[in-house]
């Protein structure tokens, strides 16, 4: 194909991809954003597949079938509820592809023996920078997310100082690749150092912070790619690229908002100090927890005008979006006013909550967002808190010393009678107590999520 088709299908697939975005934010449009976005890039690889400089068609084919095998394999075996770390690993895996791709092209520009443009250079160093430390960050963020290793920020003594020295490591095997690209180890010693960057810049950071690390690597996923285009000297994968690195920093805001962090605090990896001794949770809870039955529970829900629901990451744990469905049908058939509160980082994905109550057809009208809801707990009669722990924490309003201190929550305390659905007193992500199941106001339902909210619309069935 000549070049300028191939720039002109590259340009179709770039404003596919734009519009494709530009669907997907909002709920209503996101089917049609999805579709324009896999045709944008149908488009972009049948393009790139055409293109003249292919040399074997056999080792793409190979590539294709292994890569959708293993794709189709992890669709199909990966439960809904490991999606948030499978985001993170496909984050990483965007990064290793930028290494592999520019070690690759600088490789084969050696054997060649031709001069190097310091385009190629720079966009070779940094694809190895930040696609390593995308890849590393991605499996840290992997890791606790698995609960493999602990979800707590690791903090040693002198780590930033350590961080300081293999940063300017780094940015030294880079001004080298620069300088002497033909020859010389810098490119794969640039990307040992960059692997321990990640990995450091990432494991100090943990508990309610993480949100804001997994959608900055989705942005260095993309930035890795766009500057793996400049090595190839591909416009789509610099376009591409930049889309995601772009819409990935936008993320990285709004987690930052949700948070009350700022961003340079978070690329200065000044994030996530280790959390203060929390307090013991019987010192919390002592004597003041009251568990209630579904019969209870139903009984306040029948005279209820009011009920919002604040899912967390225990109804994506029990799956229990279908059946919290039922019970806002079955409430709202009897004439009461059901809302559902989403608090920006609750689950463990941007957007989890969202996509498990579209999943189960929620009305997108009755979601509303932290700041709309947040007003109106004060005349909501029953608040059920399902499977959420850190997002309606009260500590985060009241203990400066706290992890997730300034954290904005959902204020679930301020309704009439909260209800918490969850098994047990056990912590959430950030590992602290939650005031809140001790609350005058509060009844605790234990239970796993599902059985619960089924056992409720049983008894109200019962009313
Ligand atoms: P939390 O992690 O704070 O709490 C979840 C609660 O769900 C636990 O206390 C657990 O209690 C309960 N639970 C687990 N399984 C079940 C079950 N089967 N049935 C009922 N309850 C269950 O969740 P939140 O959504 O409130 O907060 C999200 C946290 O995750 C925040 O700290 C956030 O920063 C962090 N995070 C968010 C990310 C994002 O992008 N959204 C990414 C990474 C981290 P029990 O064991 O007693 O049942």
């Amino acid at each position: 194909m000549p070049p300028v088709l191939t720039n002109f299908a590259y340009l179709v697939a770039s404003v596919l991809f734009i519009f494709g975005l530009k669907g997907l934010s909002h709920p209503r449009r996101a089917v049609r954003g999805n579709l324009l976005g896999a045709l944008g890039m149908l488009i972009a690889v049948l393009a790139t597949v055409a293109d003249r400089n292919i040399v074997s068609y056999g080792t793409i084919l190979a590539g294709l079938v292994t890569g959708s095998a293993i794709g189709a394999l992890l669709a199909v075996k990966i439960q809904m509820t490991a999606m948030p770390q499978m985001v993170a690993l496909l984050n990483g895996f965007g990064g290793a592809a930028s290494v592999l791709v520019a070690g690759a092209a600088l490789f084969e520009a050696r054997l060649l023996g031709g001069a190097f443009s310091l385009q190629f250079t720079v966009a070779s160093a940094l694809s190895a920078l930040i696609g390593a430390v995308t890849f590393w960050g991605s499996l840290v963020a992997f890791a606790k997310l698995q609960e493999l290793v602990s979800g707590n920020p690791v903090l040693f003594p002198g780590q930033h100082a350590l961080s300081g020295v293999v940063a300017l490591a780094a940015l030294g095997l880079a001004g080298w690749l620069v300088a002497r690209p033909e020859a010389g180890p810098a490119y794969w010693a640039l990307v040992g150092v960059a692997s321990l960057l990640g990995v450091l810049a990432t494991i100090g950071i943990g508990g309610a912070d993480m949100p804001v690390v997994i959608s900055l690597l989705n942005s260095y996923s993309g930035l890795a790619a766009a500057a793996t285009g400049f090595v190839l000297d591909n416009k789509m994968l610099i376009i591409a690229g930049s889309l995601v690195g772009a819409s990935g920093i936008i993320l990285t805001e709004i987690m930052c908002k949700a948070m009350n962090r700022s961003l340079a605090n978070v690329l200065f990896g000044g994030l996530g100090a280790a959390p203060a001794p929390a307090a013991p949770g019987q010192d919390v809870y002592a004597g003041k927890v009251k568990a209630a039955s579904a019969e209870e529970i139903a009984m306040l829900l029948a005279s209820a005008r009011r009920v919002v629901f604040v899912p967390g990451y225990g109804m994506a744990v029990s799956q229990a979006q279908h059946a919290v469905r039922s019970l806002a049908n079955l409430l709202e058939a009897r004439g009461t006013d059901v809302q559902f509160a989403i608090h920006p980082v609750a689950g463990r994905m941007p957007g989890h909550m969202n996509v498990l109550l579209a999943e189960a057809d929620v009305p997108y009208e009755s979601l509303k967002e932290m700041d709309e809801i947040n007003p109106s707990f004060p005349e909501t009669d029953v608040a059920i808190v399902i499977g959420a722990n850190d997002v309606v924490n009260p500590l985060a309003r009241t203990d400066p010393s706290s992890p997730i201190a300034g954290m904005p929550i959902l204020d679930v305390d301020k309704a009439h009678t909260v209800v918490v659905i969850k098994r047990s007193l056990s912590p959430g992500f950030a590992g602290i107590p939650n005031p809140l199941f001790a609350a005058e106001n509060t009844l605790m339902y234990f239970a796993d999520g599902k059985q619960a909210v089924n056992g409720l619309i049983a008894a109200l069935k019962e009313q």
